[in-house]
């Protein structure tokens, strides 16, 4: 589960950041909501997540230096009031997950002696593991990229990394190259309900007149349910006339392209193989056909 950090920075109108947390407004009524790092620990463990992240602050890129120097000196102290509060709820009687594990989030935007000052205090903390956060809001790929090389060194060996927020194929397959080994992102399913589409030849856009008559499946070389049931034309017929349905296939299909994705990956990994996978995917999952 997400801290909603993210959320109330991104989304939250009329908020105040304090030390004790943050007062935003609801976006269905208006009225004041305060959250800071026990409480989003408190929602987390409700919820009895098996991994639960660190309230912090999630700084938009740009951002002046001295303002993120300070933020992810909050974003630490927070940090600790989390792995307080976790412990303390994970050894309460009525608490549904006991073995509850907390992920510290690494911040900084773009300034390199930030991200690593910020990567090495969150590491001594002897989290459960490590995420990269405040990546993927509208900094070139390549910016996003150089950021991961600069702060990976300083991230435990022993411990998961996670990078927050990404996103396409090819970013996956150039993180992992970087030594990522885990991902979330809205992209698989929200690019899906636009009628884009991931397949092992690059993306499609179903829309496009060409599939109009098209009986082949969206993917030729995927086996999920919706390439093996359906034709790009059926599909491609329920997106223009509104049907719901045409969302629900090609999420389908995304989900399954993403869970392949992964596990070709691990396998390519596994096998000793996994430059060979980059060089033949990186650049093709990427291509729009
Ligand atoms: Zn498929």
């Amino acid at each position: 589960t997400d801290s909603g950090g993210f959320q109330v920075f991104s989304l939250a109108q009329l908020r105040k950041i304090k030390e004790e947390g943050v007062y935003f407004a609801s976006h269905i009524d208006g009225r004041r909501i305060f959250m800071g790092p026990e409480e989003s620990m408190q929602i987390q463990s409700n919820l009895g997540s098996t991994i639960a992240m660190a309230f912090d602050e999630c700084i938009e890129n740009p951002s002046p230096y001295k303002y993120v120097a300070a933020s992810i000196e909050r974003t630490t102290r927070w940090l600790i009031r989390c792995q307080e509060e976790m412990a303390r709820l994970n050894s309460l009687p009525d608490t549904i997950n006991k073995h509850q594990m907390l992920f510290g989030i690494n911040q900084g935007s773009t300034f390199d002696d930030l991200r690593i000052k910020h990567m090495e205090d969150i590491a001594k903390l002897d989290l459960d593991g490590y995420a990269i956060g405040g990546l993927a809001v509208g900094e070139a790929t390549e910016e996003m990229y150089r950021i991961i090389d600069v702060v990976e060194p300083y991230m435990p060996v022993h411990k998961p990394r996670y990078l927050m927020g990404v996103g396409t194929p090819s970013n996956i397959i150039e993180a992992v190259a970087r030594g990522v080994d885990m991902f979330d992102c809205v992209m698989p399913s929200r690019n899906a309900r636009h009628a884009t589409v991931f397949t092992w030849s690059g993306i499609m856009h179903l829309g496009n007149k060409c599939y109009e008559t098209d009986p082949r499946p969206v993917d030729e070389q995927c086996d999920c349910p919706t390439c093996r049931n359906f034709s790009r034309a059926y599909i491609r017929h329920l997106f223009k006339a509104n049907e719901q349905l045409a969302g629900r296939l090609a999420v389908q299909h995304n989900l399954y392209f993403y869970n392949t994705l992964t596990e070709k990956i691990r396998e390519a990994i596994d096998e000793d193989r996994f430059e060979q996978f980059r060089g033949k995917y990186s650049q093709l999952l990427a291509t729009r056909i």
